[in-house]
């Protein structure tokens, strides 16, 4: 995706900005010597921005408006050690609601609908940011927060709830509870929006026909506002994302170099008018990929796939990048394997193999089946691999999550 002579400009205001307040990045841009930026090839070089780094500027380092413009802060998860603490001004909470409203427009979503939020209100971003969205939109919030499914299921009926905001396991639970109670005729609910994290097909499929509503995949984090930056039209299942607040990179998650257009890899995020914390191609670690194509919904922003997995489970094999989610998408194609599978990389007589394990029944002629997967593999990725067909029920299950990679070259 081309940096627009507009989006360079905001680029480098924020690059003055971060400088002039000498916050945590500006510090280290300073210390680099960067001071502005003159083409796309320049930009592409400055350094990515981690978030590692973001905790090393606990509590306030981010900060780079005056203090008497933060109007807020948020904070993101910390599984180990600081969190990480993201100051907004007023203008980055109105942009941030614009740009939630305009997910929920993208959506169908109109004033007349009833919105009804589940995710957590408190430091984090989630449920403040549904809701700021929603009352820009000008909609009736009913801002419930998270548990309580009894009260959850009494407030959808009587206060007629159109649009479900949840987690895609929340609204499973929520779904199968309506299901059991056979209350599915007092439910009024016609959407659904799913806080963007890997979720299969299945679930997508089975939410959506248990409350028989459309589910749209919003996608967004933290540091970079929080949810509201993109979200799935009602034709197609690639996001949209606001290219007039964002600009959006795909890099090689190894090397760091920008992938054309396409190909999938990391996003990098960079804020274009975030006062209280810009930040400077940003690495998510999420994987996805541009969509070149415009949309046959016609709408001019650009669009991304869905989050197909972290750049953590990615593997390189013969120096092609794959993680385990396109592996599945092109399983996904031979209705006659299982939903089970296993991926063996070894490295064998100076080269790396993929050995991929399939389950199907015995109606099927396994090298057959064998060769047309290897085949599809080869096309889709760039690779043949060894595909070995066994029985239904011979690869391991878990009750958590399975193991798919076995990764012998380093074992
Ligand atoms: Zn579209």
């Amino acid at each position: 995706m081309k940096l627009s002579e507009r989006q360079l400009n905001q680029v480098n205001d924020r690059i003055s900005a971060l400088v002039n307040a000498g916050s945590f990045y500006g510090k280290k841009l300073k210390e680099a010597g960067i001071e502005n930026v003159s083409s796309q090839e320049k930009f592409e070089k400055l350094p990515f921005s981690e978030k590692n780094d973001l905790r090393e500027a606990y509590p306030l380092g981010l900060m780079t408006a005056p203090e008497e413009d933060i109007v807020r802060i948020h904070s993101s998860s910390g599984t180990t050690g600081l969190p990480v603490i993201i100051p907004y001004t007023s203008k980055d909470v109105d942009d941030w609601a614009i740009q939630f409203a305009r997910c929920y427009e993208m959506a169908g979503v109109t004033k007349l609908d009833r919105i009804h939020i589940t995710p957590g209100y408190g430091l984090w971003t989630a449920g403040i940011g549904f809701q700021w969205g929603a009352e820009k939109l000008g909609a009736m919030v009913i801002p419930m927060g998270p548990g309580n499914t009894d009260k959850q299921i009494q407030m959808m009926i009587d206060m007629k709830s159109t649009v479900l905001c949840a987690t895609s396991s929340y609204a499973l639970l929520l779904a199968e509870e309506i299901e059991k109670r056979g209350i599915k005729d007092q439910i009024h609910l016609k959407k659904g929006i799913i806080g963007s994290e890997r979720w299969g097909s299945n679930m997508r499929e089975r939410i959506s026909s248990i409350l028989g509503i459309e589910l749209y995949d919003i996608y967004g984090l933290t540091e970079i506002y929080g949810p509201g930056i993109g979200i799935n039209c009602p034709n197609e299942s690639y996001m949209h994302y606001w290219d007039d607040y964002v600009y959006l990179e795909i890099i090689d998650p190894v090397t760091g170099e920008n992938l054309p257009d396409g190909e999938w890899g990391e996003i990098v995020i960079t804020t274009l008018v975030k006062e209280g914390a810009p930040l400077i191609r940003y690495r998510t670690h999420d994987l996805s990929r541009i969509i070149p194509e415009k949309c046959s919904c016609g709408s001019g922003y650009p669009r991304i796939d869905e989050i197909r997995g972290r750049t953590d489970d990615m593997i390189k094999i013969k120096g092609v990048n794959v993680f385990p989610a396109q592996i599945e998408e092109i399983l996904s194609l031979f209705p006659e394997v299982s939903s089970e599978y296993q991926i063996h990389i070894s490295h064998l007589e100076g080269k790396d193999t993929m050995r991929l394990y399939v389950e199907t029944d015995g109606t099927v002629d396994f090298a057959k089946l064998a060769e047309r997967i290897a085949v599809k593999v080869k096309s889709k990725i760039g690779f043949t691999p060894i595909v070995k067909v066994v029985e239904i029920g011979v690869l391991p299950r878990s009750e958590k999550k399975s193991k798919r990679v076995i990764d012998e070259r380093y074992e």
